[in-house]
């Protein structure tokens, strides 16, 4: 074994990527992981051979490093999948993002006119400010819409109402539109963001396939992932961590190393340092907020429910806020096709009422509400299994940067601790940000200088603006320039000049001539242009008229031009919101 290795704390998708990249290195990892499977949230559990994920988890990636390293991990294991995932409201599947002739014909035409009212009211005098989620929905697709539509979901995810989802959260995946990148991501970025969203890549026998392929290159290459090992302390001397300590079901044990890196969540790690971090340091921790979730997996006898990957439920009528079946996300993830697995997730507080019924009653619920809309009898339930998972999403509260700033200034004092992934950086990453995070601690441990904090800093989770850094740069001033308005007076007048110049030293011209061969020719211009004649003052007059019609003509092209880049624009805009909203869910 290495004199000195690198221990890492958890064995999800940022530790085992951390794991990897230090292998990939000839160093030695060590990771405690305190559950019995690798994976973390993004694992994959199994019950009687019927493969579930914690929510379901679709792979994609803008980063290439990433993307490599899956596919080299499973090679033909690692599917393609063309997404299909409805809105369920009233018994009703609407298409997402909405399309309004299936949102037509499915809300029938009294509520569809009360619809279109509340829409053509928002748009005419839309609120001014647009600082949550409920503002700038309603604005955009009015007050009927958004209750039915984005209020009773949003709520359910993170259980406190619309209006009061602060702009800090809401702006990370509510992006204020540019008209520059719009205009750029429909013009060169389409087809990119169209496939982010219709296409994902999940690996054949769920994501926790390709945590264990990480996990046998690491044990393969000389490192260690010891499961059931859960750390109970840090121990430092205020400037750098000497060990770890850990239990092992009844057995303690303790690990030096060089460097520590972690991924469990950041309010836990401080408070398990000995000793102790200041007063202020714990109550920052104590103050950042998790949403928690839990997994109600039904096994029904059934051959089919339904074709979607995963389903968004707007009823009110019902707790459940999102259906997997996960047989359409691989065949392979249930062993007996007869059946189909769902699963009926909950989002929830840990320790609040939903977290605290038994298995039992939490089965009975989802059966209960499975069959109230309308997916098949309680009876054909043959099986089921609960998962509840703390730490499911960093709720990102009014105060959460703060907190976490002053955690991460304390933290700043030791030099061979990184904390990385979801939890461990109380921010919202998705599995390739957090290998990422993870593979840069690694390269840090040995020497580089990377900034971690950097990734999926921005607002990086909407598609519209991840396919709009992969589009060709454009330079903003040819942009701006080429759809800025037409200015009509100046375009007509300049129009009206040129045309009154042409035909003015047309006349000049065939005069200086002779007025020979063509002027019969020119001459027939007195048939549109009264009293013109190939003279000199003919000439004149016929400024006079060309300029007229050029002026008309130049000034209609500008106003035309102008209308039509206006609507044109306003498409591109309506089509990235509907883009930026459909992700919004996904990310939930
Ligand atoms: C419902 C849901 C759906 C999602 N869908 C997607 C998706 O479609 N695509 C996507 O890319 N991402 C998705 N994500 C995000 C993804 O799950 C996370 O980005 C990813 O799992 C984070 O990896 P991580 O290693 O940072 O943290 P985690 O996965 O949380 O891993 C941390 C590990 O640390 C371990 N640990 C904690 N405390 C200790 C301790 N004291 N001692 C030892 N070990 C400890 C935990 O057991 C865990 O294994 C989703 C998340 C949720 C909640």
């Amino acid at each position: 074994m290495h004199k000195n290795p690198v221990v890492i704390i958890g064995a999800g998708p940022a530790g085992l990527a951390a794991g990897h990249e230090l292998i990939r290195r000839e160093k030695c990892p060590i990771i405690l992981e305190r559950d019995g499977i690798v994976g973390g949230i993004s694992r994959t559990e199994s019950y009687k051979d019927f493969h579930f994920d914690i929510g379901g988890h679709r792979f994609y990636t803008k980063n290439e490093e990433i993307n490599r390293l899956w596919q080299e991990m499973l090679g033909a294991d690692f599917l393609k999948v063309n997404r299909l995932s409805r809105l369920y409201y009233q018994g009703k599947f609407f298409n997402y993002p909405l399309r309004p002739t299936n949102a037509l014909f499915n809300l029938g035409p009294v509520e569809s006119l009360l619809v279109l009212i509340s829409y053509c009211r928002a748009r005419l005098s839309p609120q001014p400010q647009e600082n949550s989620f409920e503002e700038w929905v309603v604005n955009r697709f009015g007050e009927r819409l958004y209750r039915t539509f984005f209020k009773t979901y949003t709520e359910k995810v993170w259980g406190i109402p619309c209006k009061e989802i602060r702009a800090d959260w809401a702006a990370q995946r509510i992006k204020g539109l540019s008209l520059l990148v719009a205009v750029t991501n429909a013009l060169f970025g389409g087809q990119q963001a169209k496939s982010l969203i219709e296409q994902f890549s999940y690996p054949r026998l769920g994501p926790g396939m390709m945590w264990q392929r990480f996990m046998d290159r690491i044990v393969a290459g000389g490192g260690k992932v010891m499961l059931h090992c859960e750390v109970s302390a840090i121990l430092h001397d205020n400037s750098r961590i000497t060990a770890v300590e850990y239990r092992n079901g009844g057995t303690a044990g303790e690990l030096n190393a060089e460097h520590f890196i972690s991924s469990m969540p950041i309010p836990t790690l401080v408070q398990l340092f000995q000793p102790q971090p200041p007063a202020a340091v714990l109550q920052s921790g104590s103050r950042l907020a998790y949403r928690a979730f839990i997994i109600v997996v039904l096994i029904i006898d059934r051959q089919a429910l339904f074709p979607d990957q995963w389903l968004y439920i707007h009823s009110p009528k019902v707790q459940v806020g999102r259906i997997q079946n996960f047989k359409n996300w691989s065949r392979s993830m249930v062993p007996d096709q007869s059946k189909t697995s769902i699963g009926m997730e909950y989002f929830c507080n840990e320790n609040d009422s939903t977290w605290k019924r038994t298995d039992h009653e939490l089965v009975e619920m989802a059966t209960r509400e499975m069959e109230e809309m309308g997916f098949g009898p309680a009876s054909q339930v043959i099986d089921s299994y609960v998962v509840r998972q703390s730490h499911a999403y960093p709720v990102y509260d009014s105060t959460y940067k703060q907190n976490l700033l002053t955690i991460r200034n304390y933290l700043d004092n030791f030099s061979n601790l990184q904390t990385i992934g979801r939890s461990g950086m109380h921010r919202y990453n998705n599995m390739d940000h957090s290998m990422q995070t993870g593979i840069l601690a690694a390269k840090n441990s040995c020497g580089e200088h990377h900034d971690i904090w950097a990734v999926n800093e921005e607002k990086s989770y909407l598609e519209e603006d991840k396919a709009a850094r992969e589009t060709p740069i454009v330079p903003e001033k040819i942009l701006i320039r080429a759809f800025a308005r037409m200015d009509k007076l100046a375009f007509a007048v300049a129009v009206g000049t040129v045309c009154g110049l042409l035909v003015f030293s047309a006349t000049l011209w065939i005069i200086s001539r002779g007025g020979d061969v063509l002027n019969s020719h020119l001459r027939l211009l007195g048939q549109y242009f009264i009293g013109y004649t190939v003279t000199v003052k003919g000439g004149f007059l016929a400024f006079g008229y060309s300029f007229f019609w050029g002026f008309l003509a130049g000034w209609l092209f500008a106003y035309l031009r102008n209308l039509f880049l206006a609507i044109y624009i306003y498409r591109i805009k309506r089509k990235v919101e509907l883009l930026s909203l459909k992700d919004f869910f996904d990310n939930f």
